[in-house]
């Protein structure tokens, strides 16, 4: 089983057929990319890169970003796909724990030689271009591969400790492809899967499917995420899929309202936004439907399971006469095809409906183990069930939602309060475009809760009006003790919230307590 199979078989069927492109110009044909593939096969074997080496692509997105990973996998290579915001001194040590021996960069995101690299090419450089000169595709052998072989070596962004390998097989990759067209979406020729998110984390691996099914790629011209740049690109080149985290979701539904489109145009640039990656709030997804029409998926998954453990189809989503679609939409939806989701208690027995426990999954998609590190696989896989770390509770419909990661939950007073719960609602309050909610240490109640707000523009600092409103929502014990307003949330690459770096900031920040006049309990 090999993944580049997938291009030579597109190659042979549609050879003319436009597949990438930069922005609005035409990159590659399916015939171009194979040949290119081919060609840095070819060239990398020849350089005595056997099957299961590693090849490290420390890039912003690029459209010879496809070309380097299936002319690697091509050549039976093991993909090392490495955050384009890293800092060099944590690629280097990417590079030497996985024992990359090449490496393929963009200037921008590395100025400099990396330590450890026998070689690194420079993706706008005419070593570049020699390596990517194109072969004669039918005559490059692609390399054997079992399904069991890994092809992607992900390092988990972990917020605590060093990032773990994460074994990513061909099989995996195989069956994270076929599940989106089972449960996120069906895709034909004519489609457009658009990268504006990292190509090194799930959005990139979204042009697997997208291969399969022979559609088109686009990375845009700026390389990131521009709102106006992305509607107009769908505009011209036809409705895009994207994958994007739901900040990103938010800047394209600001976008879209701020410029007074209808659903129907909206609808002409974005055929299908998956999100997923971190929590998406149910006011939100309320807002988008509402601006952009039906044109939302999401997954749940992590570098453990890619992109496959649960997904909320668009007809879910979309289903507002549904007497639980709030619920719904506060869910991540439910198990996909290939995969088995359960939630279990502290000695991995499944818990019924209701209750809330670890997510463990177990499937085709659900890697091989971390690089090196049997310990931390055999806790991470034990029982033969991957456990995420995320905490949540399934419904009798087989909805999944969930609370917390285990290491965010707060425990104050003896209770058990997940923040994303107070998060919801403080997300409907007037005034408050942002929110994150913390535990920090208490003498009286162990941890307390505080609010890490970003008001909405010209709105007022108002603790005892979100107080008020907390008390009208949830109950008294889960409500914020503190209230902290900042112009921004720290986030990591991929927009998800880095609770550990704002527990962190606020030992330095004054907060406004909730006055006396509620008392706090
Ligand atoms: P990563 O391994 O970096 O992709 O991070 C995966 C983690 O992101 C998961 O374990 C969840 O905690 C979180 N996550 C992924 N998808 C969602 C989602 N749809 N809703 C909420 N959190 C999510």
């Amino acid at each position: 089983m090999n993944l580049a199979d997938l291009l030579l078989r597109q190659a042979l069927l549609q050879p003319d057929g436009a597949a990438v492109f930069e922005g609005t110009r035409l990159h590659a044909t399916h015939a171009d990319w194979a040949a290119r593939a081919a060609g840095l096969a070819q060239r990398l074997r020849a350089a005595g890169l056997a099957p299961g080496e590693r090849l490290v692509i420390f890039m912003r997105n690029h459209p010879r970003y496809l070309e380097l990973l299936w002319g690697a996998w091509w050549a039976g290579l093991v993909v090392v796909p490495v955050n384009a915001k890293l800092h060099p001194a944590e690629v280097e040590w990417i590079v030497a724990d996985a024992e990359a021996r090449w490496g393929f960069v963009s200037a921008d995101v590395a100025p400099r030689a990396l330590a450890g690299l026998e070689r690194q090419v420079d993706i706008d450089s005419r070593e570049a271009d020699a390596l990517l000169a194109p072969a004669d595709f039918h005559a490059v052998p692609i390399a054997e591969r079992a399904a069991d072989d890994t092809a992607w070596l992900f390092y988990t962004s972990g917020t605590t400790g060093r990032p773990k390998g994460v074994m990513i097989t061909q099989r995996n990759l195989m069956t994270m492809g076929l599940a989106y067209f089972s449960d996120v979406d069906p895709v034909a020729a004519t489609d457009t899967m658009c990268y504006a998110a990292p190509m090194s984390h799930g959005c990139g691996l979204y042009a697997i499917p997208h291969l399969m099914a022979g559609a088109r790629h686009v990375v845009p011209a700026s390389g990131g995420v521009d709102a106006a740049e992305l509607f107009a690109l769908g505009r011209a080149l036809g409705p895009l899929s994207t994958f994007a985290a739901p900040t990103i979701v938010r800047r394209l539904v600001d976008h879209a309202e701020a410029a007074g489109l209808t659903p129907a145009e909206a609808a002409s640039a974005w055929k299908t936004i998956v999100y997923g990656g971190a929590p998406m709030y149910v006011a939100d997804m309320q807002r988008a439907l509402r601006v952009m029409g039906p044109r939302f998926v999401q997954i749940y998954g992590q570098g453990e399971t890619p992109m496959t453990a649960t997904a909320l189809s668009r007809a879910h989503i979309a289903d507002s006469a549904h007497p639980r679609h709030a619920e719904r939409l506060g869910s991540v939806g439910v198990a996909q095809t290939p995969v088995r989701v359960r939630v279990a208690d502290e000695h991995d027995r499944p818990l019924p409906p209701g209750e809330i426990g670890e997510v463990l999954v177990q499937g085709d998609s659900v890697m091989a183990g971390y690089w090196r590190n049997p310990e931390a696989t055999a806790a991470a896989l034990r029982g033969g069930w991957l456990h995420t770390g995320d905490i949540g509770t399934l419904d009798a419909e087989g909805f999944l939602t969930l609370k917390d990661r285990s290491k965010d939950l707060v425990i104050s007073g003896g209770s058990n309060i997940y923040p994303r719960e107070v998060e919801e609602v403080l997300l409907t309050a007037p005034g408050v475009a942002e929110v994150a909610v913390v535990g920090v240490p208490d003498p009286e109640w162990g941890e307390s809760l505080v609010a890490c707000v970003v008001a909405a523009p010209g709105a007022p600092q108002d603790a005892a009006a979100l107080d008020a409103h907390c008390l009208a929502h949830i109950a008294r014990f889960k409500r914020p003790k503190r209230y902290v307003w900042l112009d921004a949330l720290p986030k990591n690459a991929y927009g998800k919230v880095l609770k550990t770096a704002l527990r962190e900031q606020l030992r330095g920040t004054p907060a406004t307590p909730v006055p006396p006049s509620t008392p706090a309990g």
